[in-house]
């Protein structure tokens, strides 16, 4: 007989007690707190066959709660035993927020090993439990679970094959609309989709960890076209490059490491290079990303907070995060000339990047007026399609000299340089 102990979801049983019998429905499972128990098959030949028994912290009566079927055994107490119950709706609870496909997987193994105790004569149940191609094929359509591996196994392909790109969007002087910098910006030239935008592949490559190499793969390449970008221009040591990462990224083993190393192998030097990540991203593991920016600031990279003013609400945390700019959600700046509380927004943001010694660059800006509000609040620096969208390499030059972007004197290089070229070059002198 069961006694109740307390807490409810105590059960005790004396020695000899059965706690659950074989072809039962099961409505809970048992994790062992004390005692021992026997597992025991009833064969349809009506004999038994005692085949193990279990010890305090052994789980038991699991298998009937995961494919919902009958009891698979039955279980004697071996002595007095104290087992804490844990029920269907828990148990169903915690299977329901588990991955769909470890879920398919679990139902599928023991689908299987019912078959299997079927075909060697152990349980009669033969033709009661549905079909695995059923159940896969039930659990594998319509599965988000499925579509995100799927994707996972592309990106890893569009890692090794090349497929990623780098689109750089120039960030500017809000002053005098001159580039400063870049942002890189990941795109994924899919063979048979196109270019994907970063939003349908960074989630998942996120959740899945690969961002990492993806990141490693970004900054190498960031790093690389910013050496050919200034060269083209003339500009050597002028411009600096932002490169976007995640959580993931900074919680990862020698994270610090890579960034050097990698800057050390493109030559790169560390105060051009400005990581941006979002206050969501911090606060997944502050006191490991403090750590990891506190590295990359002491190496004299820049640390830029993204998307500024959508996360935390508590500003106490930018005092523990080495930070040298905030960058204002495109979302504020896009309605702050038609709502005031945006506007009091972008310019608080302003206000509290100067009070704190901080730069800020105001994102998606795309018409004169923002830009020229942006200017009166003392806003530093801007990014948007007003100025340009991003571009992939091979557009990036011929776009900041016809949009005017480069600074006065370097243009006058430049300019001077062209006409170098052009007086040593009759046939195009001559056009
Ligand atoms: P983000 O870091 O906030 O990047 C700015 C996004 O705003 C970019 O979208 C850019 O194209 C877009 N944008 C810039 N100016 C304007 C504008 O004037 N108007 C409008 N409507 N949009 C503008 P994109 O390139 O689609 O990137 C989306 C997000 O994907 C990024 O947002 C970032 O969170 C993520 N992402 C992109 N590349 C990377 C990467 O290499 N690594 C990581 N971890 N995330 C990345
Ligand atoms: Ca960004
Ligand atoms: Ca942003």
């Amino acid at each position: 007989m069961n006694k109740i102990a307390s807490p409810a979801y105590y059960k005790t049983f004396d020695k000899g007690d059965v706690i659950f019998k074989q072809g039962e429905r099961g409505d809970c499972a048992y994790i062992i707190e004390k005692g021992s128990v026997e597992i025991i098959l009833h064969m349809p030949d009506g004999s038994q066959q005692p085949i193990s028994t279990r010890g305090a912290g052994a789980i038991i009566g699991e298998m009937a709660l995961v494919d919902r079927e009958n009891r698979t055994a039955t279980v004697i107490a071996r002595e007095d035993c104290t087992l804490l119950e844990i029920s269907e709706e828990e148990f169903a609870r915690r299977l329901d927020t588990t991955d769909p496909i470890i879920q398919m997987a679990m139902k599928v193994i023991l689908l299987r090993y019912r078959d299997m105790l079927t075909r060697v004569g152990v349980l009669s149940e033969s033709g009661l439990l549905p079909s695995v191609e059923d159940l896969e094929r039930e659990s594998t359509s319509h599965s988000d679970a499925v579509s995100s591996i799927k994707l996972v196994n592309e990106l890893k392909e569009a890692l090794a094959e090349d497929q990623l790109e780098l689109y750089y969007q120039p960030i500017n002087d809000i002053k005098d609309g001159h580039v400063l910098g870049f942002e890189a910006l990941m795109r994924w030239n899919h063979p048979q989709r196109g270019l994907v935008p970063p939003n349908e592949f960074i989630p998942v490559a996120e959740e899945s960890g690969l961002i990492i190499e993806m990141s490693k793969w970004a900054l190498q390449r960031a790093c690389t076209d910013l050496a050919h970008i200034e060269q083209e221009l003339g500009m050597t040591g002028l411009l600096y490059m932002s490169v976007n990462f995640s959580g993931k990224d900074l919680a990862a083993e020698n994270f610090s490491y890579h960034v050097y190393e990698t800057l050390s192998q493109t030559d790169t030097d560390a105060a051009k290079i400005q990581i941006e990540i979002t206050e969501r991203m911090l606060m997944e593991n502050p006191e490991k990303a403090q750590e990891t920016l506190a590295l990359c600031r002491n190496a004299g990279m820049r640390i830029a907070i993204d998307d500024f003013g959508t996360g935390y609400s508590s500003l106490s945390y930018l005092h523990h995060f080495p930070i040298n700019c905030l960058k204002i959600d495109r979302s504020f700046i896009s309605k702050m000339l038609h709502s005031d509380s945006s506007l009091r927004l972008v310019q608080s943001i302003i206000s509290l990047a100067k009070n704190l010694g901080m730069s800020v660059t105001a994102e998606g800006i795309e018409e004169q007026e923002e830009l020229d509000k942006l200017e009166r609040m003392a806003c530093d620096f801007g990014q948007g399609y007003f100025f340009a969208r991003p571009l992939p390499l091979s557009d990036i030059i011929k776009t900041l000299r016809e949009k005017d972007m480069l600074p006065d004197p370097e243009r006058l290089k430049l300019s001077a340089q062209d006409e170098d070229l052009i007086a040593q070059t009759p046939e195009l002198s001559a056009d």
